[in-house]
């Protein structure tokens, strides 16, 4: 019997066929050099591609999009279409915002802090902030871009178990609208207002 497919695939062994499943997707953008390609054509050759050459699956082929985006290899056209610059590519480190990116973010935010508004002026020392954190996928385009003091960044990097409160009152909230709980819907708009009162979690928005 050859041993072809063990069963339990380990992902430490991804490398074994001499190309990672990054290299793949590279390789498919710098064979199609300044082109706008759609995320679904790069996936379908490089998942069929990897397949043959590695006899492995390719896992998240979009992922590794991502982050190729992320650090400088592709530029993202529109949502969905990316393209691969010969003359562009400097990749950087992962997910971070380029010079020009920070700059764009603080004038467009009006080098004051979203949340309470400080600016260097009063002293405030500004963070260019992702709104959706680096580790969840967060991008670095400027739309995933805001300007944040040194307080409200402090804030909002440690506040895990804030947001997955708030989320927690948030669906119990609704659920206590759908039965119409009039005790427990108090309840939950007095605990959201709480958030919003300490400008907590304001990205994550509730409705009355
Ligand atoms: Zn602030």
């Amino acid at each position: 019997m050859p041993n072809k497919n063990p069963p339990n695939e380990d992902p430490s062994t991804e490398n074994d066929k001499s190309i990672s499943q990054e290299g793949m997707v590279k390789q498919y953008f710098a064979n199609n050099p300044d082109q706008d390609i759609p995320t679904q054509k790069a996936v379908d050759w490089v998942v069929k591609t990897y397949q043959e050459r590695t006899g492995k699956t390719l896992r998240d082929p979009d992922r590794a999009i991502r982050k190729l985006h992320q650090r400088g290899f592709l530029i993202k056209v529109a949502t969905g279409v990316y393209r691969y610059d010969p003359t562009q590519v400097t990749e950087r480190k992962l997910e971070d915002f380029t010079d020009a990116q920070k700059k764009f973010i603080l004038e467009r935010d009006g080098y004051k802090c979203v949340v309470c508004g400080a600016g260097v002026e009063s002293g405030a020392v500004l963070h260019v902030d992702h709104i959706k954190a680096k580790d969840f996928g967060g991008l670095a385009v400027v739309e995933n871009g805001q300007v944040l003091c040194s307080k409200h960044n402090f804030m909002k990097k440690n506040s895990g178990q804030t947001e997955t409160g708030k989320k927690m009152f948030i669906r119990l909230y609704e659920l206590a609208k759908k039965d119409q709980n009039l005790e427990l819907i108090k309840f939950c708009e007095d605990i959201l207002s709480v958030f919003d009162g300490h400008n907590i979690n304001g990205h994550i928005e509730w409705k009355k």
